[in-house]
């Protein structure tokens, strides 16, 4: 039988590791740390009375190659999803808006909503139908000199709401990079996955319990029932490759070898293992960057919103997740997750400012009538949540093939034309999986 070394337990490594499992190769998963799921994860904290996500994590329909892991672990019965799409928005001020999506096919769905929603005046409804319209199919026309939302944004002439309530917050919830860097080809896929394929792609999914709890318990039993293992604590240490062959050495001085590798750890961890002078490109991975995602996290004396999932306009924290909703947190008050993306003007401030940011901002966009105090607050950091997708980054993201023919490369920052998520990971996962399994047959 031959056998598959995966170096790194996140999404990436997991998706790959159980798509080899499941063929009938057995598999040798080695991760650094004592718990699977890599960059989402939960914690208990003794000075906050629920568990903490590291920083909520939405899914959507689109997610196909997610969705095909979780059937796969059997467990897909871990999420809410809300279909048709229903999005509402605070506004300085108190005032509301909302969309909410018809049961009708993609891309009529949307158009219905569009059409109905108290977000934005008729002039930008209409621009940015048309603007949206660039997506429907591919290849995406739009002129070659046109590389960043910002520059997108203004070329098909959109108004301060749809900026505001629409493409900002999108882009930061989805690329968390501001739209003045984000390229809008890489946006644009997105935008095509999401509205113009089915009407249950557009849908909203939120996990019904903590990060920690949605399936990566369930890895290690599926692995051994197909023969392979989890190895916990296995960091890896060094690398050795030549031709045919390679060594992983962990950090308890165990040396693991196979018919092939995979790599699904962080670019700058790939760099520092990689043999020295051998790949140029693995030299250039740090250029990739880091963005940060910070979480404010709430419980609240009174119920202050209603919906899963609000928006929170013109706020550093663009929007706030509902735990009752979604998680049926059962304690007293309710409990919110404020998210700000592309959190670098805030990533230095301490627990305490940016809690009372929250609260003022909260305040300035609910009835001056309600009153309510903060009962419990923490904050979670991610200072290198995502790489930062530029349109320069585009050279930087390495595909899955490497120089060596038994070496592949999976993770969110590869080629996969997807921005740094759970899908993109996934997906890279899956296509080295694919790719080995090639390779093995050909040896
Ligand atoms: C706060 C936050 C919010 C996010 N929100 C969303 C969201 O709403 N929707 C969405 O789709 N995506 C979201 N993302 C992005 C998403 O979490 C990532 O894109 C995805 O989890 C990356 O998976 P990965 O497997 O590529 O990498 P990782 O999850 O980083 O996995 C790499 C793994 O490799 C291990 N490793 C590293 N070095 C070694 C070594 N030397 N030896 C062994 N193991 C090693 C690490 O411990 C880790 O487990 C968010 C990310 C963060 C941080």
């Amino acid at each position: 039988m031959a056998k598959v070394i995966v170096v790194g337990g996140g999404f990436a490594g997991i998706a790959a590791a159980t798509a080899l499992a499941e063929k009938g190769i057995n598999v040798e998963l080695l991760e650094s740390r004592g718990f699977l799921g890599g960059r989402v994860y939960s914690t208990e904290n003794p000075s906050f009375p629920a568990p903490l996500d590291n920083g909520p994590h939405l899914f959507m329909g689109c997610y196909h190659e997610t969705w095909k892991l979780f059937k796969r672990l059997n467990c897909s019965g871990s999420f809410k999803t809300i279909d048709p799409l229903r999005l509402s928005w605070l506004l300085p001020g108190g005032q509301k808006a909302s969309l909410q999506c018809a049961p009708l096919p993609a891309p009529f769905h949307l158009i219905w909503g569009l059409f109905t929603t108290n977000a934005f005046p008729w002039k930008e409804k209409i621009s940015l139908i048309k603007a949206l319209m660039y997506f429907s199919k591919k290849p995406f026309k739009i002129k070659p000199e046109i590389k960043t939302i910002s520059q997108f944004m203004n070329f098909t002439g959109q108004g301060p709401r749809s900026r505001e309530l629409f493409w900002i917050p999108l882009c930061n919830a989805v690329m968390n990079v501001s739209v003045n860097l984000a390229p809008i080809r890489g946006f644009g896929e997105v935008l095509h996955r999401v509205f113009f394929g089915s009407r249950h792609d557009s849908s909203l999914v939120l996990t019904d319990k903590p990060l920690s709890e949605i399936g990566f318990k369930e890895v290690p039993v599926y692995l051994k029932d197909h023969q392979g293992s989890v190895h916990f604590h296995e960091g890896v240490q060094s690398f050795k490759v030549s031709t045919n062959t390679f060594e992983v050495i962990t950090r308890s001085g165990q040396t693991y070898c196979g018919d092939a590798l995979i790599w699904a750890v962080p670019p700058t961890s790939l760099t520092a293992l990689w043999p020295k002078n051998d790949w140029q490109a693995i030299q250039t991975l740090p250029q990739l960057g880091k963005s940060p995602i910070l979480s404010v996290h709430l419980i609240v004396s009174k119920t202050l919103i209603n919906d899963h999932l609000v928006g929170l306009v013109g706020s550093h924290f663009e929007w706030v997740f509902n735990r009752n909703a979604h998680w049926d947190y059962p304690g007293e008050g309710q409990y919110l997750s404020l998210v700000a993306s592309a959190a670098d003007s805030l990533s230095r401030q301490t627990e305490k400012e940016l809690v009372n940011l929250v609260m003022q901002e909260l305040k300035d966009r609910l009835p001056a009538s309600f009153t309510w105090e903060v009962l419990h607050a923490k904050v979670t950091r991610e200072m290198a949540a995502t790489f930062i997708w530029t349109s320069e980054a585009d050279k930087l993201r390495l595909p899955c093939e490497t120089p060596y023919p038994q070496v592949f490369l999976a993770g969110d920052w590869t080629d996969t034309g997807l921005p740094a998520t759970i899908e993109g990971a996934c997906l890279s996962g899956h296509r080295a999986a694919q790719k080995v399994i090639s390779y093995l047959k050909m040896i």
